[in-house]
């Protein structure tokens, strides 16, 4: 009698548990997606899933990576919006649903090292009782995880006082392409910075889980301040919010967050809730400062004075309640903006744009041109104390020629960022979708990234398909 071929997945089985190697094929399909367009386009198995518990798993399946030639994708939560989760060529893609616990929470030494299936909420409802929080904040923090944070290098509103995850991974436990498994920032370290050798942390941080694969990570992680308080603040004109972000920086006030609102983004959530009675304007900023209940109490006063120079509207909140009910409607864009477009749907892509602080009237004023050439709806919004342009694009998938004209949108914001000295993403990464740039953005040095990849991952098994390349149009 003739006997088959064992399966990837039966030879998986034999380095993993049975109960978590998945190769049935409608139990594969949510491994197909992420938010990104992309992904939504065309469906991209993978050929098998595997759920490790411990880095010893991972690395087993690394290691047979290694010998079988097979791309390995590590996968968090699935909420990028670049397609880097998904399995752009095949292979095994590899959950990081199972190692998900907090190892340590270290409050004298500031830090804590977690596994990176760890969602980042979790971490923070963790952390809040010893007084601590992990400052970067992305959007999406309900669903993602640290792993995928850390590998996109994500951040959020707050990155314009805190900076993002990049400044909070003080070491990480990293599986490589041959399945061998170093630490960086030292094995045994608990310092909180460090100038020795070379930072590998720093390497592996946004490389997108093509360098290695991360299976536990140190954190830094910071004081929770006590109080915080808003300045909403409407503008005649775009170019005022920037003069008041710089008065802001003149008087020596650098705030948590500088939100953006475009009046395209205010009309939304103010059909959506008009009882946040948000000012009128081409623009609206949300300016949050944080510290002890006193300072907070004077910092939006004199805030407040300096931001009225410019905006034709301010009005503040300081009760916990009421900005909370603020962050919750600035968060709820999405359904606003489903609201105001009911017979389209958001989609994510050209939507990461970071550019100079001093370009983002004319980044603005320049897409909003553009969208209305092509006819496409989208919101504009974004964290505007670091220059970060968000973009909705609103778009009926089922009509081929504005999903066309909605292509050719994202590809010229894209090149809009470049040209105004800006980047293709400030947060989100670049995965599959924005490889056709990389060469315009980083020119030689895009060379000397292909090269790393190259000594890192020779066989080319990790997440290939991401970052490096070709070069060209967008596809
Ligand atoms: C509604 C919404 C809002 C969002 N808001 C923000 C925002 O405000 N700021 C922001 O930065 N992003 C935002 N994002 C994008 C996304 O949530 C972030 O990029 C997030 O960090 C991805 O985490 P994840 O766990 O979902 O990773 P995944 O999507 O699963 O993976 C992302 C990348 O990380 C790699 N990866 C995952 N785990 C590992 C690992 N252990 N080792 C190595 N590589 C790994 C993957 O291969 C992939 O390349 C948003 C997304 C959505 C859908």
């Amino acid at each position: 009698m003739a006997t088959t071929a064992p399966t990837l997945a039966d030879r998986l089985r034999e380095i993993i548990p049975p109960d978590r190697v998945i190769d049935d094929p409608a139990t594969l399909v949510p491994y197909a997606y992420d938010a990104s367009f992309w992904s939504l386009r065309q469906q991209r198995l993978p050929d098998v899933v595997v759920v490790p518990r411990t880095t010893a798993e991972v690395a087993g399946v690394v290691r047979f990576a290694d010998a079988t030639g097979t791309p390995v994708v590590p996968r968090g939560a699935g909420t990028g919006q670049t397609g880097g989760a998904i399995a752009a060529r095949g292979g095994i893609v590899v959950s990081f649903a199972r190692m998900r616990e907090i190892l340590e929470i270290d409050r004298r030494n500031l830090q804590a090292v977690v596994e990176p299936g760890l969602v980042f909420a979790d971490l923070q409802d963790a952390l809040r009782p010893h007084g601590l929080f992990f400052p970067p904040d992305p959007g999406s923090g309900r669903a993602c995880t640290l792993g995928g944070m850390a590998a996109n290098n994500a951040s959020g509103p707050h990155a314009v006082r805190w900076g993002t995850t990049s400044a909070y991974v003080l070491g990480a436990e990293v599986v490589l392409a041959d399945g061998s498994v170093i630490t960086t920032g030292g094995v045994r370290s608990k310092a909180l910075k460090s100038s020795s050798g070379i930072d590998l942390t720093k390497l592996f941080v946004g490389s997108e889980g093509t360098l290695g694969i991360i299976t536990r990570l140190r954190l830094r992680v910071q004081p929770r301040p006590p109080a915080r308080g808003v300045v909403l603040a409407g503008y005649a004109a775009l170019e005022d919010t920037v003069a008041s972000l710089d008065d802001l920086f003149a008087a020596g006030v650098l705030p948590s967050t500088a939100e953006l609102l475009d009046r395209s983004a205010v009309e939304a959530l103010q059909r959506w809730k008009p009882e946040l009675g948000l000012p009128d304007g081409e623009a609206v900023l949300f300016i949050e400062v944080e510290g002890t209940p006193d300072h907070v109490a004077s910092s939006v006063r004199y805030v407040d004075g300096i931001v009225r120079r410019r905006a034709t509207v301010t009005k503040f909140a300081e009760a916990e309640a009421e900005i909370a009910r603020l962050w919750a409607a600035r968060s709820g864009l999405a359904a606003a903006a489903a609201l105001a477009h009911p017979d389209k749907h958001r989609i994510f892509a050209g939507e990461d744009l970071a550019v100079p602080l001093s370009e983002i009237p004319r980044t603005i004023r320049r897409a909003r041109e553009i969208s209305a050439e092509l006819h496409i709806a989208v919101i504009f919004y974004g964290h505007f104390g670091d220059g970060n342009v968000h973009s909705a694009i609103l778009v009926d998938p089922s009509d081929a020629d504005e999903v066309r004209r909605a292509d050719e949108l994202a590809d010229r914001l894209h090149r809009l960022a470049i040209e105004v000295g800006g980047t293709v993403t400030g947060e989100h990464g670049t995965g599959a979708v924005r490889q056709p740039y990389m060469r315009a953005e980083h020119g030689d040095a895009l060379d000397l990234m292909r090269r790393v990849k190259d000594a890192l991952d020779p066989k080319g098994i990790l997440n290939p398909g991401k970052i490096y390349g070709p070069d060209g149009t967008p596809g």
